[in-house]
């Protein structure tokens, strides 16, 4: 594949950077997949004027055309999946499949917010003896969106859908290391809007504090690590923006002692190993009663042993290498410390090909047998394709060790009593737990809030829960009957 250009996107005219940088491919680092342009901070104040201006006539487009455009860039999302999602594992190292699949979930994101959205801005009317209110949502701006590497299409069009249907503009910062397939589908889901409405910036913290600390920014939408949403929090400060953070999670699955042990193992081994280990609401802990602890670790190294890494573009590979090299290296030196410490690490899975292996970034992945419940790989989010498996003597037990954490993102419950399983979830501290499943279903990701308490994050995302983020209320109040 030829090496690609990706340019900045400012009021819908491709612009070249300042400079550009390199993509490699994770999973055969000695190929480049790109270039893509960095923006100077001049730039930065370009996209942003460019969305400023363009921000009054767009609010002031019909509620019903706006949506009939997000209807239109969902079509696209469809459309362009199946090309996309090449470029995409390609940069990202996400497996070829998952990138697709992503693609069309992000078209569902966008649907569903686009389903939401009328009832969701209608005023609400109070009439009483002495007068009316009407309480309205009111766009906020410009919003900056900024995410991380790990699900650059669904991240984005949790903030773009539901910021443009509110009759925000936006300018978006994608990672460095996953730009370009998002890219080429923002490129064509712009050239559907009006100039200025979608525009797209690339760089590291740079370009990100240029953007949160633009005065015209009113709203900034971050999706990534805690240090970074820290600065961001600080920058904002000056010009007062609110902030809505989707952060790291160090999710816990506790297992009851009435599981299916199958079932359970099957789930987790999934909903831990899925992406590498590199999702936010990754499984990335286990907690396992004494009295099955052996029968279930078993299990699970089984159901993990079977995944066959290579190269995401390889149809056989079930998983693939880390995104980068700073993340590797992250988790090998994790580990390895882990290993000096004494844990029990159990490496499983097999490499297809022994040479793909030296090629990129890849690791095995791997269980930790008894893990101390204390100790640093527990206490961590990985981020990678790594398990730590604790056991635990009582519930009451397992549920402190989960709620041990400064992170609160997702959570989930193996038990075959809801009873039970629904008593514990209510003790979680967590912003979500799945019980006998690790993530969301169709109902729960159209109608419930995503996102995380504690330092996991700052609002949420989905649902019209999720919608509130992008409106300020203007209420109005007037003497008399209603208008
Ligand atoms: P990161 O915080 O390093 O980077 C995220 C984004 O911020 C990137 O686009 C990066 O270029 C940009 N950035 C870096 N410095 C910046 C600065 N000073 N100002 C503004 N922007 C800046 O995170 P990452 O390594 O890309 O992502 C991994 C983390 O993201 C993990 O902790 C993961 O759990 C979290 N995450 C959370 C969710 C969620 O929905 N809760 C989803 C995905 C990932």
């Amino acid at each position: 594949m030829n090496p690609l250009t990706i340019d900045l996107l400012i009021d819908r005219r491709e612009t070249p950077g300042a400079s550009y940088a390199v993509v490699v491919d994770p999973g055969r680092t000695g190929d480049h997949v790109g270039v893509v342009a960095q923006a100077s901070a001049e730039q930065v104040n370009q996209a942003v004027q460019a969305a400023h201006a363009a921000q009054p006539h767009w609010a002031a487009t019909p509620a019903s055309t706006r949506i009939d455009l997000l209807r239109a860039a969902a079509g696209i999302l469809d459309a362009e999946a199946a090309t996309v999602a090449e470029l995409m594992a390609l940069e990202s190292g996400m497996l070829i499949a998952t990138c697709n699949a992503e693609i069309l979930s992000a078209a569902q994101i966008v649907r569903d917010n686009a389903d939401l959205a009328m009832e969701f801005l209608k005023p609400r009317e109070i009439a009483g003896a002495d007068g009316w209110v009407s309480v309205e949502k009111r766009p906020y701006g410009v919003v900056a969106g900024i995410v991380s590497w790990n699900a650059p299409v669904i991240l984005t069009m949790r903030k773009l859908a539901p910021a443009l249907a509110c009759g925000n503009t936006i300018v978006l910062k994608p990672a460095p290391t996953s730009a370009i397939g998002l890219s080429v589908l923002l490129a064509k889901i712009a050239a559907l809007l009006p100039p200025g409405v979608i525009n797209v910036v690339h760089g590291g913290a740079e370009v990100g504090t240029a953007l949160t600390t633009h005065p015209l920014v009113r709203k900034v939408s971050f999706t990534g690590g805690g240090k970074v949403a820290s600065s961001i929090m600080c920058n904002a400060a000056a010009s007062m923006k609110d902030v809505q953070f989707e952060l790291g999670g160090n999710d816990p699955a506790i297992v009851l002692d009435d599981a299916d042990i199958d079932y359970a193992a099957i789930r987790i081994a999934n909903g831990a190993f899925r992406r590498a280990g590199q999702f936010c609401f990754a499984v990335k802990r286990v907690y396992v009663p004494e009295c099955i602890y052996d029968r279930f670790f078993d299990r699970l190294s089984a159901e993990v042993d079977k995944l066959r890494i290579g190269h995401p573009l390889d149809p056989r590979s079930t998983m693939g290498p880390m995104n980068n090299r700073a993340q590797w290296n992250f988790v090998k030196e994790l580990v390895a410390r882990a290993r000096d410490q004494g844990a029990d690490i159990v490496e499983l899975g097999e490499f297809l090909d022994p040479e793909v292996a030296q090629e990129g970034y890849y690791l095995r992945p791997a269980l930790v047998r008894r893990a101390q419940p204390l100790s640093e790989i527990v206490a961590v989010e990985q981020f990678g394709p790594v398990l730590p498996v604790v056991a635990y003597q009582d519930e009451a037990q397992a549920v402190r060790m989960a709620n041990e954490s400064e992170l609160g993102l997702g959570s989930s419950i193996w038990s075959s009593s809801s009873a039970r399983a629904l008593a514990i979830a209510r003790e979680l501290e967590a912003g979500m737990t799945f019980i006998n499943q690790t993530g969301a279903s169709r109902l729960g990701q159209r109608h419930a809030p995503f996102g995380g308490v504690k330092q996991s994050g700052i609002g949420r995302e989905s649902s019209d829960i999720g919608m509130a983020e992008y409106v300020e209320y203007h209420s109005i109040h007037c003497e008399g009957a209603p208008i």
